[in-house]
């Protein structure tokens, strides 16, 4: 067994955990279970324990990577917005997905006013030191990101600030995985749940995977921890009996974090929201309550909502299918040939936690295997 996760003791319980996950799939038969997070599929293939899961289990990578389920009409918005002369700011990962029409770094190189801030509350500065400019927070991820989000507006609400607004992309994760369960061609088992996510939003949305005959487990992003989960997983399908449980060093509060709950309740609403290829998710986004709506970017500056002609155009990119769990990276014919890292075609391999880039950065030689 290889020592690239584990030391000491701990090694003996992966070992033990690796052998109860053997037995319980002779109960089972072969099972397939999907990592919905992005920072899974990287500590999955980081720890290198796909390689040393016992035959007969497979995982498929999910949807949850923010940044590669934005769809190309946001990225448009984004440079639209930032063409009109708005100071637009931006998680780094963005700077490179690509829109309709290039990517918001093309965009920069064209002469727009695109920056990179590592979290909300780097908009409130960026407003105050610009008061003759618009600057727009480009407001992307799930339940992880969108509170801080959340504080960022109370504070320009409270603050009397008017040159700072949204453009508002969070989505949420249950709605997207209630479409998982219906995708037609898609048969996974279980489901390996966000940490971090339900730390948030608690476990209550995900009822809906028990009654759909789905196991759920969820994890931090520790190797054992997501170990434990996927022994959980195959016993859950094994057994036919389905309820979730919390595999993290820290505490998952059952109901979430109701702090935070409360002040995104405050400032969101839910709204429909396009994922990019999986269409239009609805009850799946997030965009301002109508006490912050004086804050949207789309309204302040009077841009459509909905998918623009991107949607219809075929590249050859496949991000909509490696979302759904419907392909692995090499099975997209752009695959380390016209997409890789330093030249990447879509979104997943542009992402730090996006899924061609994960297999592409980390285990090129197993992903050759899985063709
Ligand atoms: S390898 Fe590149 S082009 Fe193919 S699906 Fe992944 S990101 Fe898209």
């Amino acid at each position: 067994m290889s020592g690239r996760f584990t030391s000491g003791g701990a090694e003996a319980a992966f070992e033990a955990m690796r052998r109860e996950l053997e037995e319980a799939l002779r109960l089972s038969g072969p099972l397939t279970f999907m990592e919905v997070c992005g920072t899974h599929t990287v500590s999955i293939f980081r720890s290198g324990l796909r390689s040393l899961l016992p035959r007969g289990l497979s995982l498929l990578s999910g949807p949850g990577c923010p940044v590669c389920v934005t769809d190309r009409s946001e990225i448009d918005r984004a440079i639209e917005l930032a063409e009109k002369g708005c100071l637009v700011l931006t998680y780094g990962d963005m700077m490179r997905v690509p829109g309709t029409s290039g990517s918001l770094l093309e965009a920069r190189g064209r002469g727009a006013d695109v920056e990179v801030a590592t979290s909300a509350i780097q908009a409130l500065p960026a407003a105050r030191e610009n008061p003759d400019r618009d600057v727009v927070f480009l407001a992307v991820g799930f339940e992880t990101t969108a509170p801080a989000t959340a504080a960022m507006l109370r504070q320009v609400r409270s603050g009397g600030i008017r040159n700072l607004s949204v453009l508002c992309l969070h989505k949420t994760v249950p709605p997207v995985m209630r479409v998982l369960c219906s995708v037609p061609g898609l048969k996974v088992d279980g489901f390996l749940l966000p940490g971090n996510v339900t730390v948030v939003a608690g476990e209550g949305g995900y009822a809906f995977l028990a009654e759909a005959g789905k196991a759920a487990a969820v994890a931090g992003f520790e190797p054992e921890e997501i170990m434990a989960a996927l022994v959980d997983l195959v016993r859950q399908a094994a057994a036919g009996s389905y309820r979730i449980r919390a595999y993290r060093t820290r505490d998952v509060p059952r109901e979430g974090n109701t702090t935070a709950l409360r002040l995104m309740a405050e400032v969101f609403e839910p709204c429909d929201a396009l994922w990019r290829g999986l269409g239009l998710i609805p009850g799946s986004g997030l965009r301002l309550g109508k006490d912050y709506a004086r804050f949207d970017a789309l309204g302040k500056f009077g841009l459509k909502s909905g998918a623009g002609p991107a949607e219809a155009r075929d590249d050859g990119c496949q991000c909509g299918k490696i979302l759904s769990g419907l392909l692995t990276p090499p099975e997209c014919g752009l695959y380390g040939r016209a997409c890789t890292p330093l030249n990447p075609a879509g979104p997943c391999m542009v992402s730090s936690e996006g899924t061609c880039g994960a297999w592409y950065r980390f285990n090129r030689q197993e992903a050759e295997r899985w063709q």
